[in-house]
């Protein structure tokens, strides 16, 4: 079956493939002509109309048809110092522009570029005292027959690139697939095809990778955009209890087991957290399975609300899954929920993939055999080894960290469990409720009592020992702070370097004050071993990337200096920020920054220093970014969608969304003949099914 996300041969068996294109390849994620068909362009370059010499602006592409007037030269006299300038002008027939190539390094030119010869033009112009210009352009001989040689006269992709890849590659290797297959499967019905004048899923996935022109491109796209938001929602809704369910038993009022946690506090629940508690024990009791979201910015105590809930869980003979983005954060919220639940009588285990052989082995079979309440893990909580006797409740920590895949496939483990999604990144209302129909919200908008906003301060070079100052003050005060750098690229070489650098100029800075360097390059044991000794007190500082940016909970550091803070995100940064102020005491946060700013990083750095509100910077985000930015294969958040737009295809989700209820509710099983499409690419191609997870 030729569905456009089940073809499982591997780009090696294409033409022109070899190790380094591979390797390319592999590290973006693309090892089989589905990932291949899936890698949707970033941007479409228009050659289908000639864009004549006369009248184009400076930077802009010309496209046209030129004849070759001249060959001059231009510096230095001797034959071979010189650069050849060939000078050209338009034949399309719409003006007489003309245009000067300038062939730098490429003298050889002079050879086959001859005077009076006719050729496609296409490349970038720019004006010079008067002069039309080029250096960066491609010739294409004229045909007999006036046909527009391959790359002309069309509307070209252009696909993310890495390595070895060139966009004539990826073209052809693409091309080819698009060739090796008769016709893609149908995913959408008749029906709905027809009442929004879509089209067939074959014809809409050869043309979003080829237009032949604009309009029909964003027909294509339409159909692909509609067709992924319809099984978006339908994935999600019938896991949602149009199956059925087991009936849950038990009051929406605190169990004894709650209450003797809740006391043994030394502080009180806010308001919003005891609301959120209500309203989650109220969804654990009620017989429709819990899809909640529960969002309050960093350090709200969303976590805690979290561990609450899961006893309230277990006194309903459940099993509980928690689930955390990354191995450290596993680990300290096993650890710190191992505090507060063992003297309970819990029973918790931590589950990662560090978690080795024979111990694992032991912990697998208790899991299986319901010897543990709670387990707490990274994503090895849904590899296939892992079966729990009777999960029914599972909590998913940053959720936007995961993917749609990640989550469906932990629930698979459970018939149809409770699943609560914490997350500080809140994504705009609106969305989320559109996106998951029926996801409800719970948020914690006031932080504990007693909490400060951390003050933040923009630090230029000018000021850097200023700041440098007042962290030692901190430090004289008993308190500690972080350091952070960026993550500067994938090789980790020059991130390294530089936080390498700042450590040892820092401990010339703060003589005799205990520092430690923390990586992603080292192993968790030592990182955890690093992050237990800064908790303790012994480190007054860590030098860090972005490592610490997630759930790192230590109360007494109260200064977070973040370099370069012009390369971080808007949520990276206030996540960071999030580190500090996590007490009564004042915090700090340094955001050192170099002289040449975009108007975005400007934009991002105001609203870091104007406000402490997650919920104001996470719109803030999405202004600044543009929708533009969260559409395409781009991680979007919280979704990884092909085609659609979360921000600009809302009404596309709305139409999707209602055709998936009206479907389901008519014809539960997809058992009516209309439906089999459906049938099928749920059985043989599923969307957003584990198998396209990635690991992370
Ligand atoms: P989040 O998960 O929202 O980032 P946590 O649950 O980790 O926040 O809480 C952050 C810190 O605040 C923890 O040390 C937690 O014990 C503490 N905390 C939680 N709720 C309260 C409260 N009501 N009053 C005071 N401190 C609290
Ligand atoms: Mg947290």
């Amino acid at each position: 079956m030729n569905y456009v996300r089940a073809l499982p041969t591997s780009i090696k068996t294409l033409g022109g493939v070899g190790p380094a294109s591979a390797k390319a390849y592999t590290e973006l994620g693309i090892l089989t002509y589905s990932d291949l068909l899936l890698t949707s362009p970033r941007a479409w370059e228009d050659r289908s109309k000639v864009r004549a010499l006369g009248g184009i602006g400076e930077g802009e592409m010309a496209n046209t048809l030129v004849q070759v007037v001249a060959h001059t030269y231009f510096g230095q006299r001797s034959a071979k110092k010189r650069t050849l300038k060939i000078l050209l002008k338009d034949v399309s027939g719409e003006g007489d522009g003309r245009l000067s190539l300038l062939c730098f390094g490429r003298n050889f030119l002079e050879k086959s570029i001859k005077v009076g010869s006719i050729y496609y033009f296409y490349g970038q112009v720019s004006r010079h005292m008067g002069e039309l210009q080029s250096s960066q352009f491609e010739l294409h001989p004229a045909t007999e027959d006036g046909a527009f040689p391959s790359t002309f006269g069309k509307i070209l992709p252009i696909y993310p690139l890495r390595g070895a890849l060139t966009q004539r590659l990826i073209r052809a290797n693409i091309q080819k697939v698009l060739d090796s297959v008769d016709r893609f499967e149908e995913e959408l019905p008749h029906t709905l095809r027809e009442k929004y004048s879509l089209m067939g899923t074959d014809e809409a996935i050869r043309i979003w990778h080829f237009p032949p022109s604009l309009e029909l491109h964003e027909q294509a796209r339409r159909t692909l955009a509609i067709t992924e938001l319809f099984y978006l929602q339908l994935v999600a809704r019938r896991r949602k209890g149009f199956e059925g369910r087991a009936v849950h038993q038990g009051p929406a009022i605190p169990t004894k087991i709650e209450l003797a946690l809740i006391e043994s506090l030394p502080f009180s629940l806010t308001p919003d957290q005891m609301g959120a508690l209500h309203e989650i024990r109220k969804d654990l009791a009620s017989e429709t399975p819990m899809n909640r979201l529960l969002q309050g910015d960093v350090g709200s105590g969303k976590t805690l609300v979290a561990w609450i809930t899961a006893l309230h869980a277990l006194s309903q003979n459940a099993q509980v899954a928690f689930m955390a983005p990354t191995e450290l954060l596993a680990r300290q919220h096993a650890e710190s929920g191992a505090k507060l639940l063992e003297p309970l009588g819990v029973r918790l285990a931590f589950l990662t993939g560090s978690v080795k052989s024979k111990e694992r082995k032991l912990l697998l079979k208790a899991i299986a055999d319901g010897e543990v309440d709670i387990v707490v893990g990274t994503h090895a909580l849904f590899s296939k080894e892992v079966a729990f006797k009777r999960l029914k409740y599972v909590i998913i920590d940053e959720q936007h960290r995961f993917g749609v895949e990640q989550r469906l496939a932990l629930m698979e483990k459970a018939e149809v469990p409770d699943l609560l999604l914490m997350t500080a990144t809140p994504i705009p209302r609106t969305l989320s409720l559109t996106v998951f129909g029926n996801l409800n919200v719970s948020t914690i908008r006031t932080m504990p009592a007693g909490r400060k906003p951390v003050v933040t301060h923009l630090v230029t070079e000018q000021s850097r020992q200023r700041m440098y100052k007042a962290v030692g003050v901190e430090f004289e005060r008993g308190h500690q702070a972080y350091f952070v750098y960026p993550r500067i690229d994938d090789s980790g070489q020059s991130d390294l370097r530089d936080v390498t650098n700042m450590f040892e100029f820092l401990k010339t800075e703060y003589p005799g004050v205990p520092s430690e360097l923390i990586h992603s390059k080292l192993e968790d044991e030592e990182k955890m071993s690093i992050l237990k000794r800064y908790q303790s007190g012994q480190l007054s500082y860590l030098v860090s990337t972005s490592v610490v940016e997630v759930g790192i909970d230590i109360p007494n550091a109260t200064c977070m200096v973040i370099e370069h803070a012009d390369r971080f995100g808007l949520s990276a940064l206030h996540q960071l920020r999030g580190r500090v102020g996590r007490s009564n005491l004042p915090s700090y946060c340094f955001l050192v920054f170099g002289n040449q700013l975009s108007d975005d990083a400007k934009e991002r750095l105001r609203v870091m220093k104007e406000s402490n509100d997650g919920f104001y910077i996470a719109e803030q985000d999405l202004l600044i970014r543009g929708p533009g930015e969260m559409t395409g294969t781009r991680q979007s958040g919280f979704l990884r969608l092909h085609y659609a737009s979360l921000t600009e295809d809302l009404d596309l989700i709305e139409l999707a969304r209602s055709e998936a209820d009206s479907i389901l509710i008519r014809d539960p099983g997809l058992l009516e003949s209309g439906n089999s499409v459906i049938r099928e690419v749920l059985a043989q191609a599923p969307p957003f099914a584990p198998d396209n997870a990635d690991a992370n």
